[in-house]
């Protein structure tokens, strides 16, 4: 596949593999990475990889006069304008030239981030593969939104799949895309997609998996490496918007969800409600601090579901689970580097490695996914 921007975008460090050589790639990293704790099954790829991210983000700027938007050229701050890439949403992308087509009508200026002025900074938007919601973030300087009603009203004229539309105010120098503050401009100020029969919000803030076909991939490997039994302690660690634990509350006795960002709490505590699960419990803290006061109160843990960023997980938090000692660990993780280090840890504690399972949730990326079972 032939993307005009592969070299200066960056996002796709695999662009010049055709599909199956990335996953021969993928699968030959993740060997050399964790082969030597077991046999690594085979990565499962996707039928159709292209197009398949949930979530857009454009950056807006200047050039000539004219507003563009686009991606950061890789580690500069200069905009490479993009209308169409091989593997975002094309619904997003076409709400993003809309909202640029907009603003030129609307005489909006885009935020310079040397000078620090002007308005418009960037547009997120996140679409239910599902549920069709779609959710348009507009990040802003401070200041007055000229015009905001007329604005509003002729974005969601030309883009009626649009559910809800927001205005995030970003004033910071900074590289985070949003600011703290955001006002509602229309509808409910997120959205709702469906998954495994679950319903769960999307607020802009909150994470949610970028690629909802492989995420039901994803999570379906994990609840089959749990594999409970009805009567379990889950502990779903580092968990967002609470959906690993909603999909395992079906077959658990008991689960405990722990997410540092509150927005993401408040999104799993709804979404509990929203699918009727009354058997678990989610907790706004660090997971690390949290497993240890699990671990000194001596509560118990069957399995423990942990799903850390790039970083993994803290060493306070390994030892936590050693104590807490569960039978099983699900060990999701988005970085194969620090999930080798991570099971180190874990099987010097005596744990041992049962299943390795890569997942393809970023095709034409080099990022890897990997489902990895431990028991005692
Ligand atoms: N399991 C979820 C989210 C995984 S992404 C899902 O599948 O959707 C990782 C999550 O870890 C993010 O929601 C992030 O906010 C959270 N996080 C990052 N650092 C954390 C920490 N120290 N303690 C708890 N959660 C953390």
């Amino acid at each position: 596949m032939n993307c005009p921007n592969f070299k200066k975008c960056g996002g796709c460090q695999l662009q010049n593999m055709d599909y199956d050589r990335q996953l021969r790639f993928k699968q030959a990293q993740v060997v050399k990475l964790l082969g030597r704790f077991h046999r690594v099954s085979n990565i499962i790829g996707m039928k159709d990889p292209t197009h398949y991210r949930n979530k857009v983000q454009a950056a807006f700027g200047e050039r000539g006069g004219k507003l563009i938007s686009g991606v950061y050229q890789s580690s500069t701050h200069k905009i490479v304008p993009v209308d169409d890439c091989l593997i975002e949403d094309k619904i997003a992308d076409s709400i993003i030239v809309t909202v640029r087509k907009l603003a030129t009508s609307f005489k909006m200026r885009a935020f310079n981030d040397t000078t620090m002025r002007g308005f418009l900074r960037h547009v997120l938007v996140k679409r239910g593969f599902v549920s069709g919601q779609v959710m348009v973030v507009l990040v802003t300087n401070d200041g007055e939104f000229k015009s905001s009603r007329s604005f509003i009203n002729a974005l969601l004229q030309r883009h009626p799949e649009i559910t809800t539309i927001v205005r995030n105010i970003n004033t910071r120098r900074t590289s985070m895309v949003l600011g703290e503050k955001s006002e509602v401009l229309y509808g409910d100020g997120y959205i709702e997609e469906n998954l495994g029969g679950f319903r769960f919000r999307i607020s802009p803030k909150a994470f949610y998996q970028i690629n909802p076909v492989q995420t039901q991939v994803l999570y379906g490997k994990a609840v089959e490496f749990a594999d409970l039994k009805g009567n379990e302690t889950v502990v779903d660690a580092y968990c967002g918007t609470g959906t690993i634990g909603i999909f395992m509350s079906k077959n658990a006795g008991k689960v405990i969800g722990v997410e540092l960002n509150s927005d993401a709490v408040n999104d799993a505590k709804h979404n509990a409600k929203l699918n009727g699960v009354k058997n678990i419990e989610f907790y706004n803290a660090d997971a690390g601090k949290f497993m240890v006061e699990m671990a000194e109160l001596k509560m118990k843990a069957d399995v423990v579901v942990t799903d850390p960023p790039r970083a993994g997980c803290s060493l306070e938090f390994l030892h936590s689970v050693l104590k807490l000692a569960p039978e099983k660990v699900v060990y999701i993780s988005c970085n194969p580097k620090t999930l080798a280090r991570d099971l180190k840890t874990l099987i010097n504690g005596g744990y041992k490695v049962k299943k390795i399972q890569p997942v393809d949730m970023f095709p034409f990326t080099e990022h890897i996914e990997t489902v990895c079972l431990l028991s005692k």
